[in-house]
């Protein structure tokens, strides 16, 4: 476990004594690494998180770009994009004083119930490994460090801090450890986070064979290997292992601990230098030698980079009779409806959530876009939620200086007031503690508003925290209860428990709200406050309402899919179906108007049963800020809806090669093996719902030829193709030609095929456009236990060329020597 150094490293650490070494190895709080003066060293700040960067707090004044989540990216199969993207992010880290981003998630979609899915690129390993190859390139292109994430196995939520996932070392190999191997080998990544959970009974943060042996030895990683946040729990194992830097600080199982395990001779100081010398080395290539960077105006992503992103991910699944792109010269009067259409969910919940600098939705974007054109008349349709959504801000004034928005206040065991502060947002999470006297279930904290109901009626009001909350409207207390401590610290600011009332109020009579909440002392947990605030809602009416709407107008553009805090990081999805009555609305919109188009906001695969009676069908998945002026561009036709499925959408539950991820006495068996995803469909003969890769744009196209660039590939070569494809339709357009290799012989325990390589091609009609493939020399291989290496099967393999993994039509063969 040896590392290259640039000069100058080892005279660093030659200055230090052990105890300054060891304190390097531990963060100072929850976003800095330690600085040491006496060489220079500044602390390091690091932020999460794959869709934004959220920098050291979660505050609404301090907002950020909001990108397309990474299963949005996957769907644009365009790593290109992806690299420009995370460019985007590296700029605005820098600009916020970030050094460190806790990106990429390259976790491999394991199960659609997983929580965090929307967090990896895809179910397939080559897949993701490009995409994250081209994030880390991103942000180094942009001065920034990546961290990739969460090595290995963290592939499911339900019991993520211990659970013991199973998996055999080929399916380790071929699957979940492709895409870090890739990013270490071909982007020379600067991070990789250990997760919280064990591979084979041993926590990975001890994990001495995967931190050491295959991830430093073997591929030679010469970075950081940090632990995801709280995930180191012992003192020589980790450091034994190959763990380098304990996340967060200032508390830890180093510190004095690792000092006393050296003396003792448990650890070597040869061992301790190791990890400084990777602390170091990060240090120079991110600047932290010498003052922090001014920070002046955060650089934010381009707001048209998004918007392109999230059109090119929208994935087109279905369009009869071209039902899309509607044309604004010859409609009148589109219905514009469901949930999501006024409250879309544009990201997913946990560390991955940043403070949104703005958010399209798509009732608004759609009526700004065919304002002048066709009336548009928005619906919801019906409620999803489970937690009481937030109120409008510009319903909210500080009831003490008359903005808008509200007053939080600190208050002390005695009432007094610590501190008081006017802010925007009715959701807040402190990290790293409140002023003093506060928390740790000493004093509380009073959210107070001014809400000015739009409607006369019952509204529903959730007050939520972790901790004893009382919920008062006009100086009336109408709740009061204790809520529990979730299972996951991070569901305190994704769902924290919440009291509710629901309280008759009159349109334009403003009532005073008041949440108070005495915090809980919990351990590694967060404080949040959050206000829910919505008039009571009758779907019965409103499904009604959207029917109407429906039934006069030209078309319907149906918005359905995930409620707010239904995909998150720490916990999993209970089933595929859609919240609430979603499906009823979808059918019932779809029997009075034959020019239905539904938009899937969601952003892993949610169950369609009402998909073959729809015009046209298409996944927006969580696209960020930019989610409606994207999707009016598509619908309208202005872009060319660009995404292809980088996850099978199955037809049923039952269909779906892995559907449970919930460990059983702690472990978390993976018998499925290699067949996860499009894998296990071919391999079974289940017909998804639509397959892995597939996704339509406006025109059409035809597989040409198929020409390999030798008939033979020997071991350890890759093999290049050559295919000719040709635009038969009216419209330029972009299409994504890809590659799957079929072994020499079938075996019932692997794919029938994979996916070896991709890239996309831009013809206009009537054009042929040659696209170059390169199917690396690995996806020839497997990975033999016994040998404890890589071999290739001689033999005949077969290449097949098309549009899905369910849509082939050219093949060619190659023999392996
Ligand atoms: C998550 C990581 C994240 C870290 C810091 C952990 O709970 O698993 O992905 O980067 O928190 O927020």
């Amino acid at each position: 476990m040896t590392i290259t150094t640039i000069r100058g490293e080892r005279g660093l650490l030659a200055a230090l004594a052990l105890e300054d070494k060891v304190r390097l190895l531990t963060g100072a709080d929850n976003w800095r690494t330690r600085p040491a003066p006496a060489i220079g060293l500044r602390p390091m700040v690091v932020s999460d998180g794959p869709a934004g960067v959220r920098g050291t707090t979660m505050d609404e004044r301090n907002p950020a770009s909001s990108l397309p989540s990474p299963s949005a990216l996957g769907a644009t199969w365009d790593p290109a994009l992806v690299q420009t993207l995370a460019a985007a992010l590296g700029t605005e880290a820098r600009s916020k004083g970030v050094d460190i981003l806790l990106a990429p998630t390259v976790n491999i979609m394991r199960t659609p119930l997983g929580g965090r899915g929307f967090e990896s690129f895809g179910e397939d390993p080559v897949l993701t490994a490009r995409m994250a190859v081209a994030f880390v390139r991103g942000l180094h292109q942009a001065g920034a460090a990546a961290a990739v994430k969460h090595y290995v196995g963290n592939d499911s939520e339900t019991g993520r801090w211990t659970y013991d996932a199973r998996i055999p070392e080929h399916v380790l190999r071929e699957l979940y450890l492709a895409p870090f191997e890739a990013c270490v080998r071909e982007a020379d990544v600067d991070l990789v986070m250990t997760g919280y959970n064990m591979v084979n009974g041993i926590t990975m943060t001890e994990h001495g064979h995967l931190l050491g042996r295959v991830l430093k030895d073997e591929w030679g990683f010469g970075g950081v290997a940090l632990s995801d946040w709280h995930a180191a729990r012992s003192t020589v194992a980790t450091a034994a292992a190959g763990l380098d830097l304990a996340m967060p600080g200032p508390d830890g199982p180093w510190g004095e601990k690792l000092i006393a395990a050296v003396r003792a001779g448990e650890i070597t100081e040869e061992e301790v230098d190791d990890k400084v010398l990777r602390v170091l080395r990060l240090a120079r290539r991110v600047g932290a030698f010498g003052p922090a960077p001014d920070e002046g105006k955060p650089l934010l992503a381009d707001p048209l980079l998004l918007r392109t992103a999230a059109a090119t991910a929208f994935t087109l699944l279905r369009n009869e009779r071209d039902a899309l792109p509607l044309d604004p010269g010859t409609i009148r009067r589109v219905a514009v409806v469901g949930p999501n259409a006024v409250s879309p969910v544009t990201q997913g919940g946990g560390s991955a959530t940043v403070p949104q600098v703005s958010v399209s939705t798509p009732a608004r974007a759609l009526t700004e876009a065919l304002a002048g054109r066709a009336r548009v008349i928005v619906r919801p349709g019906c409620a999803t939620w489970n937690i009481v959504p937030e109120p409008p801000p510009h319903a909210l004034r500080d009831p003490d200086t008359g903005q808008p928005g509200v007053r939080i206040e600190f208050r002390a065991d005695d009432g007094t007031l610590a501190a008081a502060e006017h802010r925007t947002a009715t959701m807040f999470t402190w990290w790293d503690g409140l002023p003093a006297g506060i928390g740790g279930g000493h004093g509380t904290i009073v959210l107070r508003t001014r809400y000015r109901p739009a409607h006369d009626g019952p509204h529903v009001i959730g007050a939520g925290g972790v901790g004893r909350l009382t919920l008062a409207v006009n100086g009336i207390e109408v709740a009061a209860g204790r809520t529990d401590v979730p299972a996951d610290p991070v569901e305190a600011m994704v769902r924290p428990g919440e009291i509710r009332a629901t309280v008759g109020l009159a349109a334009g009579r403003a009532a005073e709200i008041e949440v108070r909440l005495q915090p809980d002392d919990w351990p590694q947990g967060p404080v949040a406050i959050r206000l829910g605030l919505v008039p009571a809602p009758d779907d019965d009416v409103m499904l009604g309402q959207a029917v109407e709407a429906a039934r006069t107008a030209d078309a319907a553009v149906v918005v359905v899919g995930s409620a707010p805090a239904t995909e998150s990081e720490g916990f999993d999805r209970p089933g595929l179906a859609l919240p609430g009555r979603q499906d009823e609305l979808v059918r019932r919109v779809a029997a009075v108007n034959d020019r239905t188009i539904v938009v899937v906001n969601a952003g892993m695969p949610v169950l369609m049963p009402w998909a073959d009676q729809v015009a046209a069908v298409g996944y927006a998945w969580l696209p960020g800020q930019a989610m409606g002026a994207a999707l009016a561009d598509v619908l309208l036709g202005q872009a060319e809806p660009g995404g292809r499925l980088p996850v099978t959408l199955p037809g049923a539950e039952a269909d779906c090669p892995v559907l449970h991820a919930v460990p059983a006495n702690g472990r978390l068996e993976y018998p499925e093996g290699l067949l996860i995803g499009y894998r296990g469909y071919d391999r079974a003969g289940t017909k998804p719902r639509f397959p892995f890769g597939h996704g339509l744009g406006y025109t059409t196209w035809s597989h040409e030829s198929a020409v390999a660039d030798a008939p033979v590939v020997a071991p350890g070569e890759d093999l290049g193709v050559t295919v000719m494809v040709r635009n038969t339709g009216p419209r330029t357009g972009r299409e994504v030609v890809q590659a799957y290799l079929e072994p020499p012989t079938a075996d019932p325990g692997r794919p029938v095929r994979a996916l070896a390589a991709f890239t996309t091609v831009i013809a206009a009609p009537g054009e042929y456009a040659e696209a170059r493939l390169t199917v690396p020399a690995r996806a020839f291989d497997r990975y033999d236990e016994a040998a404890g290496s890589w071999v290739r099967p001689s033999g005949e393999f077969t290449v097949r060329i098309g549009r899905s993994s369910a849509d082939l039509p050219l093949q060619l063969q190659v023999k392996s020597l």
